[in-house]
C-alpha cells in the first residue's frame, strides 16, 4: 500500500505577507495537498538599520499579525522564529522533517544573497527546493529589448512590458492541515528591534490592503490623472506599503487597472486607471533596474556623475531631516514624514530635489533616511526615485532640470492646505505668500528661508558641468 503520509511543505514568508495569488504558497499548497507549514523569520537587528526604520517595521508587525489571523482561519498557525534565516530554516526543516522548502524570490542583492546560502543549505540537507517569482506583476528580468538587453529609459520599457501579458492570478486556498507540534515566538513589536514610534500608520494586513484597493478602484481611480499631483487632495491609492510587504499581490493590482480601463465610459475617465498602471510600470521599471544593475546602490547609475563634490552634511542636513529649512513646501512634507511613515510623491521629489541641487548634499544621504522613516521604504523605487532627482539615475531628470520649491508650491498646492495641514504655524498666512521667497518672517515661529534657491541653483548647476565635461 502506498504510504499516505501527506508529503509536508515549509513556505518560507519574506516580503509575500498574504494568502492570496501567492505563487510560492499556493504552489505549495497544491504540491502537498494542504500540507504546508508557513513560517517567517524576523531578523535580529537591534537599534538602527540603514535599509528599514519603525515606520516600515510597524507594518510588518499589523501584516504579520494579519496573515497569523487568516492562517487560523484556514486551520493553520504562523510559525514566527527569530534569527539568522539559514539557521532557523535548517531547524525547522529538521524538526518537521519536511520534504521541500518554497518560498517568493527576493528583487533585492541582499535577498538573493540569503536565498543562495538558504538553497546550499536545504541541498546539504537532502531537502528539495523551490522558489517563484512575486514581487512585480512582470519578473524583472523578463523584459528586455529586442536584442536581448535590460531597458535603460522608462518610456521604451513600459511600451514592451504593455505587449507582454502577466500571468494569470491564482485560486484561493482551501482549508489547510494544521501544523504540528512546533515552537513558535509571539507575534513581533517594535520592542522587538529595540525601536519606538509615534507615527500613526493605517491599518496593516491582507484584509486592510484589499480594502484600500476596493475602495481606491470605486471611484477614486478616475480622478487620479486629473489630481494625483495634488498633495492636498491625497488622491493617490496608499497602496504602497501593502506593494512593500507584498500584502496585495502586484498582479491583482494590474488586473484591477485593467478592469477599470475596460469600464470606464470615456476617455478622460479612462486616463485614471492608465496613468496609475503607468506607475505601476514606473515600480516595476526601477525593480528591473536594481535588478539588472544592483551597483545603483553604492554608484550613480550614470558613471559620469560619480565624482559629484557633494558638501559635508552638518546643520544643514539636520535642518531638511527636521523639516526647518524655511521653505514651506519642503518642511511640510518632512514633517508628513515624520508623522506618517508616508509624503505624497510630488512632495518627495520636491524634497530631493531640494537635499541635492538647493543644499549640495548627497542624495544618499536622503535615500538612507527615507528608508529608515517610510512605512513604504522600497530599495529599488527608493533609490530609482533619489537617482532621478539627483540627476544621476536611468531616465532621470537631466541635472539642469532644477525644480524650484516656490514654484512647485505655486503650482501644485496653490491653496496652501497642503502646507497649512503639516505646518499649523502658518495657518494664518496668505497661501501667495507661501509661494514666493519671503521679505519678513512668515510666522514668529517659523524660520526664514536657510539659503536664496537662485544662487544654489547657479552653483549646481557649474557643479554638475564641472564633472560632466
Ligand atoms: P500611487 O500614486 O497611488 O501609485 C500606485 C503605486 O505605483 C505606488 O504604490 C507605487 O508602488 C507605484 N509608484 C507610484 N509612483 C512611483 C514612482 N515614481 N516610482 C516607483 N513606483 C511608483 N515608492 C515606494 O514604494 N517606496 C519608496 O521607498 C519610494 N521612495 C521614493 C523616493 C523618492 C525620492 C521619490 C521621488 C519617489 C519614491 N517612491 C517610492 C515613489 C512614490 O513616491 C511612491 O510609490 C508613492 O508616493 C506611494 O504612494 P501611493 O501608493 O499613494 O502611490
Amino acid at each position: 500500500m502506498a504510504n499516505s503520509k501527506p508529503l509536508m511543505i515549509l513556505h518560507w514568508f519574506r516580503r509575500d505577507l498574504r494568502l492570496d495569488d501567492n505563487p510560492a504558497l499556493t504552489a505549495a499548497y497544491r504540491g502537498s495537498g494542504g500540507c504546508v507549514v508557513p513560517v517567517f523569520v524576523l531578523s535580529d537587528w537591534r537599534g538602527q538599520h540603514r535599509w528599514t526604520g519603525p515606520a516600515r517595521q510597524l507594518a510588518l508587525c499589523g501584516s504579520l499579525r494579519a496573515l497569523a489571523d487568516s492562517l487560523e482561519k484556514l486551520g493553520s498557525r504562523l510559525i514566527l522564529r527569530r534569527g539568522d534565516a539559514v539557521q532557523e530554516l535548517e531547524r525547522l526543516l529538521v524538526e518537521t522533517r519536511a520534504e521541500a522548502l518554497y518560498f517568493n524570490r527576493s528583487p533585492d542583492p541582499a535577498g538573493r544573497a540569503l536565498e543562495i546560502r538558504v538553497e546550499a543549505m536545504a541541498l546539504r540537507l537532502g531537502v528539495r527546493t523551490q522558489s517563484f517569482h512575486d514581487v512585480t506583476a512582470l519578473a524583472p528580468g523578463a523584459v528586455l529589448t529586442q536584442s536581448g538587453n535590460p531597458f535603460r529609459v522608462f518610456t521604451p520599457f513600459s511600451r514592451a512590458w504593455l505587449k507582454q501579458t502577466p500571468l494569470p492570478t491564482l485560486a484561493p486556498l482551501g482549508p489547510l492541515h494544521p501544523v504540528p507540534h512546533l515552537a513558535s515566538l509571539p507575534l513581533p513589536t517594535l520592542a522587538d528591534w529595540g525601536l519606538t514610534s509615534s507615527v500613526r500608520l493605517p491599518d496593516s494586513g491582507e484584509p486592510a490592503a484589499r480594502a484600500r484597493m476596493e475602495a481606491f478602484f470605486r471611484e477614486a481611480v478616475f480622478r487620479y490623472a486629473a489630481e494625483r499631483d495634488l498633495p492636498a487632495a491625497d488622491a493617490t491609492s496608499h497602496l504602497s506599503t501593502d506593494l512593500r510587504w507584498g500584502t496585495l499581490s502586484p498582479r491583482v493590482l494590474v488586473q484591477r487597472c485593467h478592469a477599470a480601463i475596460a469600464d470606464a465610459k470615456t476617455a478622460t475617465l479612462r486616463d485614471g486607471p492608465r496613468k496609475f498602471l503607468g506607475e505601476l510600470i514606473w515600480r516595476e521599471f526601477y525593480m528591473a533596474i536594481l535588478w539588472h544593475w544592483p551597483e545603483v546602490l553604492e554608484h550613480e547609475f550614470q558613471p559620469a556623475y560619480k565624482d559629484l563634490p557633494w558638501h559635508e552634511p552638518g546643520a544643514a542636513f539636520q535642518r531638511w531631516c527636521e523639516g526647518t529649512t524655511g521653505f514651506p513646501i519642503v518642511d511640510a512634507g518632512m514633517r508628513q514624514l515624520a508623522a506618517t511613515g508616508w509624503m505624497h510623491n510630488r512632495v518627495r521629489m520636491i524634497v530631493a530635489m531640494f537635499l541635492t541641487k538647493d543644499l549640495h548634499l548627497d542624495w544618499r544621504l536622503g535615500e538612507r533616511f527615507f528608508m529608515q522613516h517610510l512605512s513604504d521604504g522600497e530599495i529599488a523605487s527608493n533609490n530609482g526615485g533619489w537617482q532621478w532627482s539627483a540627476g544621476t539615475g536611468a531616465d532621470a531628470a537631466p541635472y539642469f532640470r532644477i525644480q524650484n520649491p516656490w514654484t512647485q508650491s505655486a503650482r501644485f498646492d496653490p491653496e496652501g492646505d497642503y502646507i497649512k495641514r503639516w505646518l499649523p504655524e502658518l495657518r494664518n498666512v496668505p497661501a501667495r505668500a507661501l509661494a514666493k521667497p519671503p521679505t519678513a518672517a512668515l510666522a514668529p515661529a517659523y524660520p526664514l528661508p536657510m539659503l536664496d534657491h537662485a544662487r544654489e541653483r547657479e552653483i549646481t548647476l557649474a557643479m554638475y558641468r564641472r564633472v560632466s565635461s
